[in-house]
């Protein structure tokens, strides 16, 4: 990071991640030298080609996947929209499928995206229950499949809460009954295996700047077996499920990236699991009325999230960026809205205490001193916020 430019400590990896150097090299060839239409059957058509194709290969090799069942997109969100409403529309249309089962703390690309097929295709949605740690229990999964259920989607891990779900389990349950299930991943993917065949899940969804890729761009596997209907319809790109003229640069970018995770994920886990452990018992130490939201282990190694008691969150958010802190409430979608987050209010949270949330996510350039200057500021903040609030 650019110190000049941007004094301050950045903690809110969980938002975006800056570009690995070693991304943006692999990536600059594919800007101007070649910088061919992957469709076009001249030399620079095919060097585009070629770098898509193994873009392709390196990714699903990642995803214990064949390399036709991975699908490039232009972000997670995307990909989330694309594995709900392809699955839905498939489902109904094959077999009169209109119910759909998701968590009540997916991200928004997965849940408004329920929620749009509900008004406008007639879906019922239904929600599975969470535990007060915002996990999902494969027992829950089972009694709530009905022969009529289109899909299911539970998130991998929590972008708000960093609860890592139990997907295998889940996804036996729902290999057991036949009906597919989507894992949103874009937050398990910097630091989580993402072994298709290990999850059992049918669709997962990527996107690359969680993982110190670029943004605009993202990946769903989709299980062979699985049918879709394409959202973006046009040219014959992706199997003919995604049309529209290949972000090479980026795909080739994202590719790197997730090799990197691969290659590098225990030294990443080991450089931020220790730093976290510290700023979390530090944190309910010193600060009375704090208390750690999601899950206390089976979290994102990364990830520290709290709720302080009698505490408005946006404005400790603003007191903590004034003194040089990036820092978030939990979800970046959810910058300004006063409302609780709705998250937090299905873990059964009351509203006064999820409207005091802070999310603090550590990442590879985090350093112990980042955490200490950290935490030696967060307590006067958050004494500072009380008395006005
Ligand atoms: C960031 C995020 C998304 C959206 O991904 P984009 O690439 O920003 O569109 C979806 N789900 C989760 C869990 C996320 O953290």
């Amino acid at each position: 990071m650019n110190d000049m430019k941007f004094p301050g400590i950045y903690l809110d990896f969980a938002a975006t991640t800056p570009v690995d150097s070693r991304v943006v090299e692999a990536m600059i060839p594919y800007f101007d030298q070649d910088f061919g239409n992957t469709s076009s059957i001249h030399n620079y058509g095919q060097a585009a080609e070629k770098a898509l194709e193994d873009s392709r290969d390196r990714i699903s090799s990642i995803m214990n996947c064949s390399s036709d069942e991975i699908l490039f997109t232009s972000c997670g969100s995307e990909s989330d929209n694309l594995a709900l409403r392809g699955v839905a529309l498939a489902e109904s249309l094959n077999r009169g499928a209109k119910h759909i089962l998701i968590s009540p703390v997916e991200h928004h690309a997965v849940s408004e995206t329920a929620h749009q097929l509900s008004e406008i295709h007639n879906f019922s949605v239904e929600y599975l229950p969470v535990d007060r740690f915002g996990m999902v229990s494969p027992d829950d999964v089972h009694k709530r499949i009905r022969p009529d259920t289109a899909l299911i989607s539970v998130i991998y891990a929590n972008n708000e809460i960093g609860t890592i779900n139990p997907i295998t389990q889940i996804g036996q349950v729902c290999q057991e009954h036949g009906i597919p299930l989507h894992t949103d991943a874009v937050q398990a993917a910097a630091y989580l295996p993402l072994d298709t065949q290990l999850l059992n899940v049918d669709l997962m969804s990527i996107g690359a700047h969680k993982f110190y890729g670029p943004k605009g761009v993202g990946a769903l596997y989709k299980n062979k077996t699985i049918r879709i209907i394409p959202e973006i319809t046009g040219g014959s790109q992706e199997f003919g499920l995604r049309a529209g003229t290949h972000n090479t640069p980026y795909i080739v970018g994202m590719a790197e990236a997730l090799c990197l995770v691969e290659q590098e994920r225990e030294r990443r886990i080991e450089h931020v699991v220790a730093m976290r452990k510290m700023l979390v018992n530090l944190v309910l130490d010193r600060i009375p009325g704090a208390h750690l939201t999601g899950h206390p282990e089976l979290r994102m190694p990364n990830h520290a999230s709290f709720v302080f008691e009698k505490v408005d969150g946006n404005a400790l958010l603003m007191t903590l960026s004034a003194e040089g802190f990036a820092v978030s409430s939990g979800s970046a979608c959810k910058t300004g809205d006063p409302e609780p987050s709705e998250v937090l209010l299905a873990l059964g949270m009351p509203p006064e205490l999820a409207s005091g949330s802070l999310r603090v996510t550590l990442g590879t350039s985090t350093e112990m001193d980042h955490v200490e200057t950290f935490l030696d500021c967060l307590p006067g903040a958050v004494e500072r916020v009380r008395k006005y609030s």
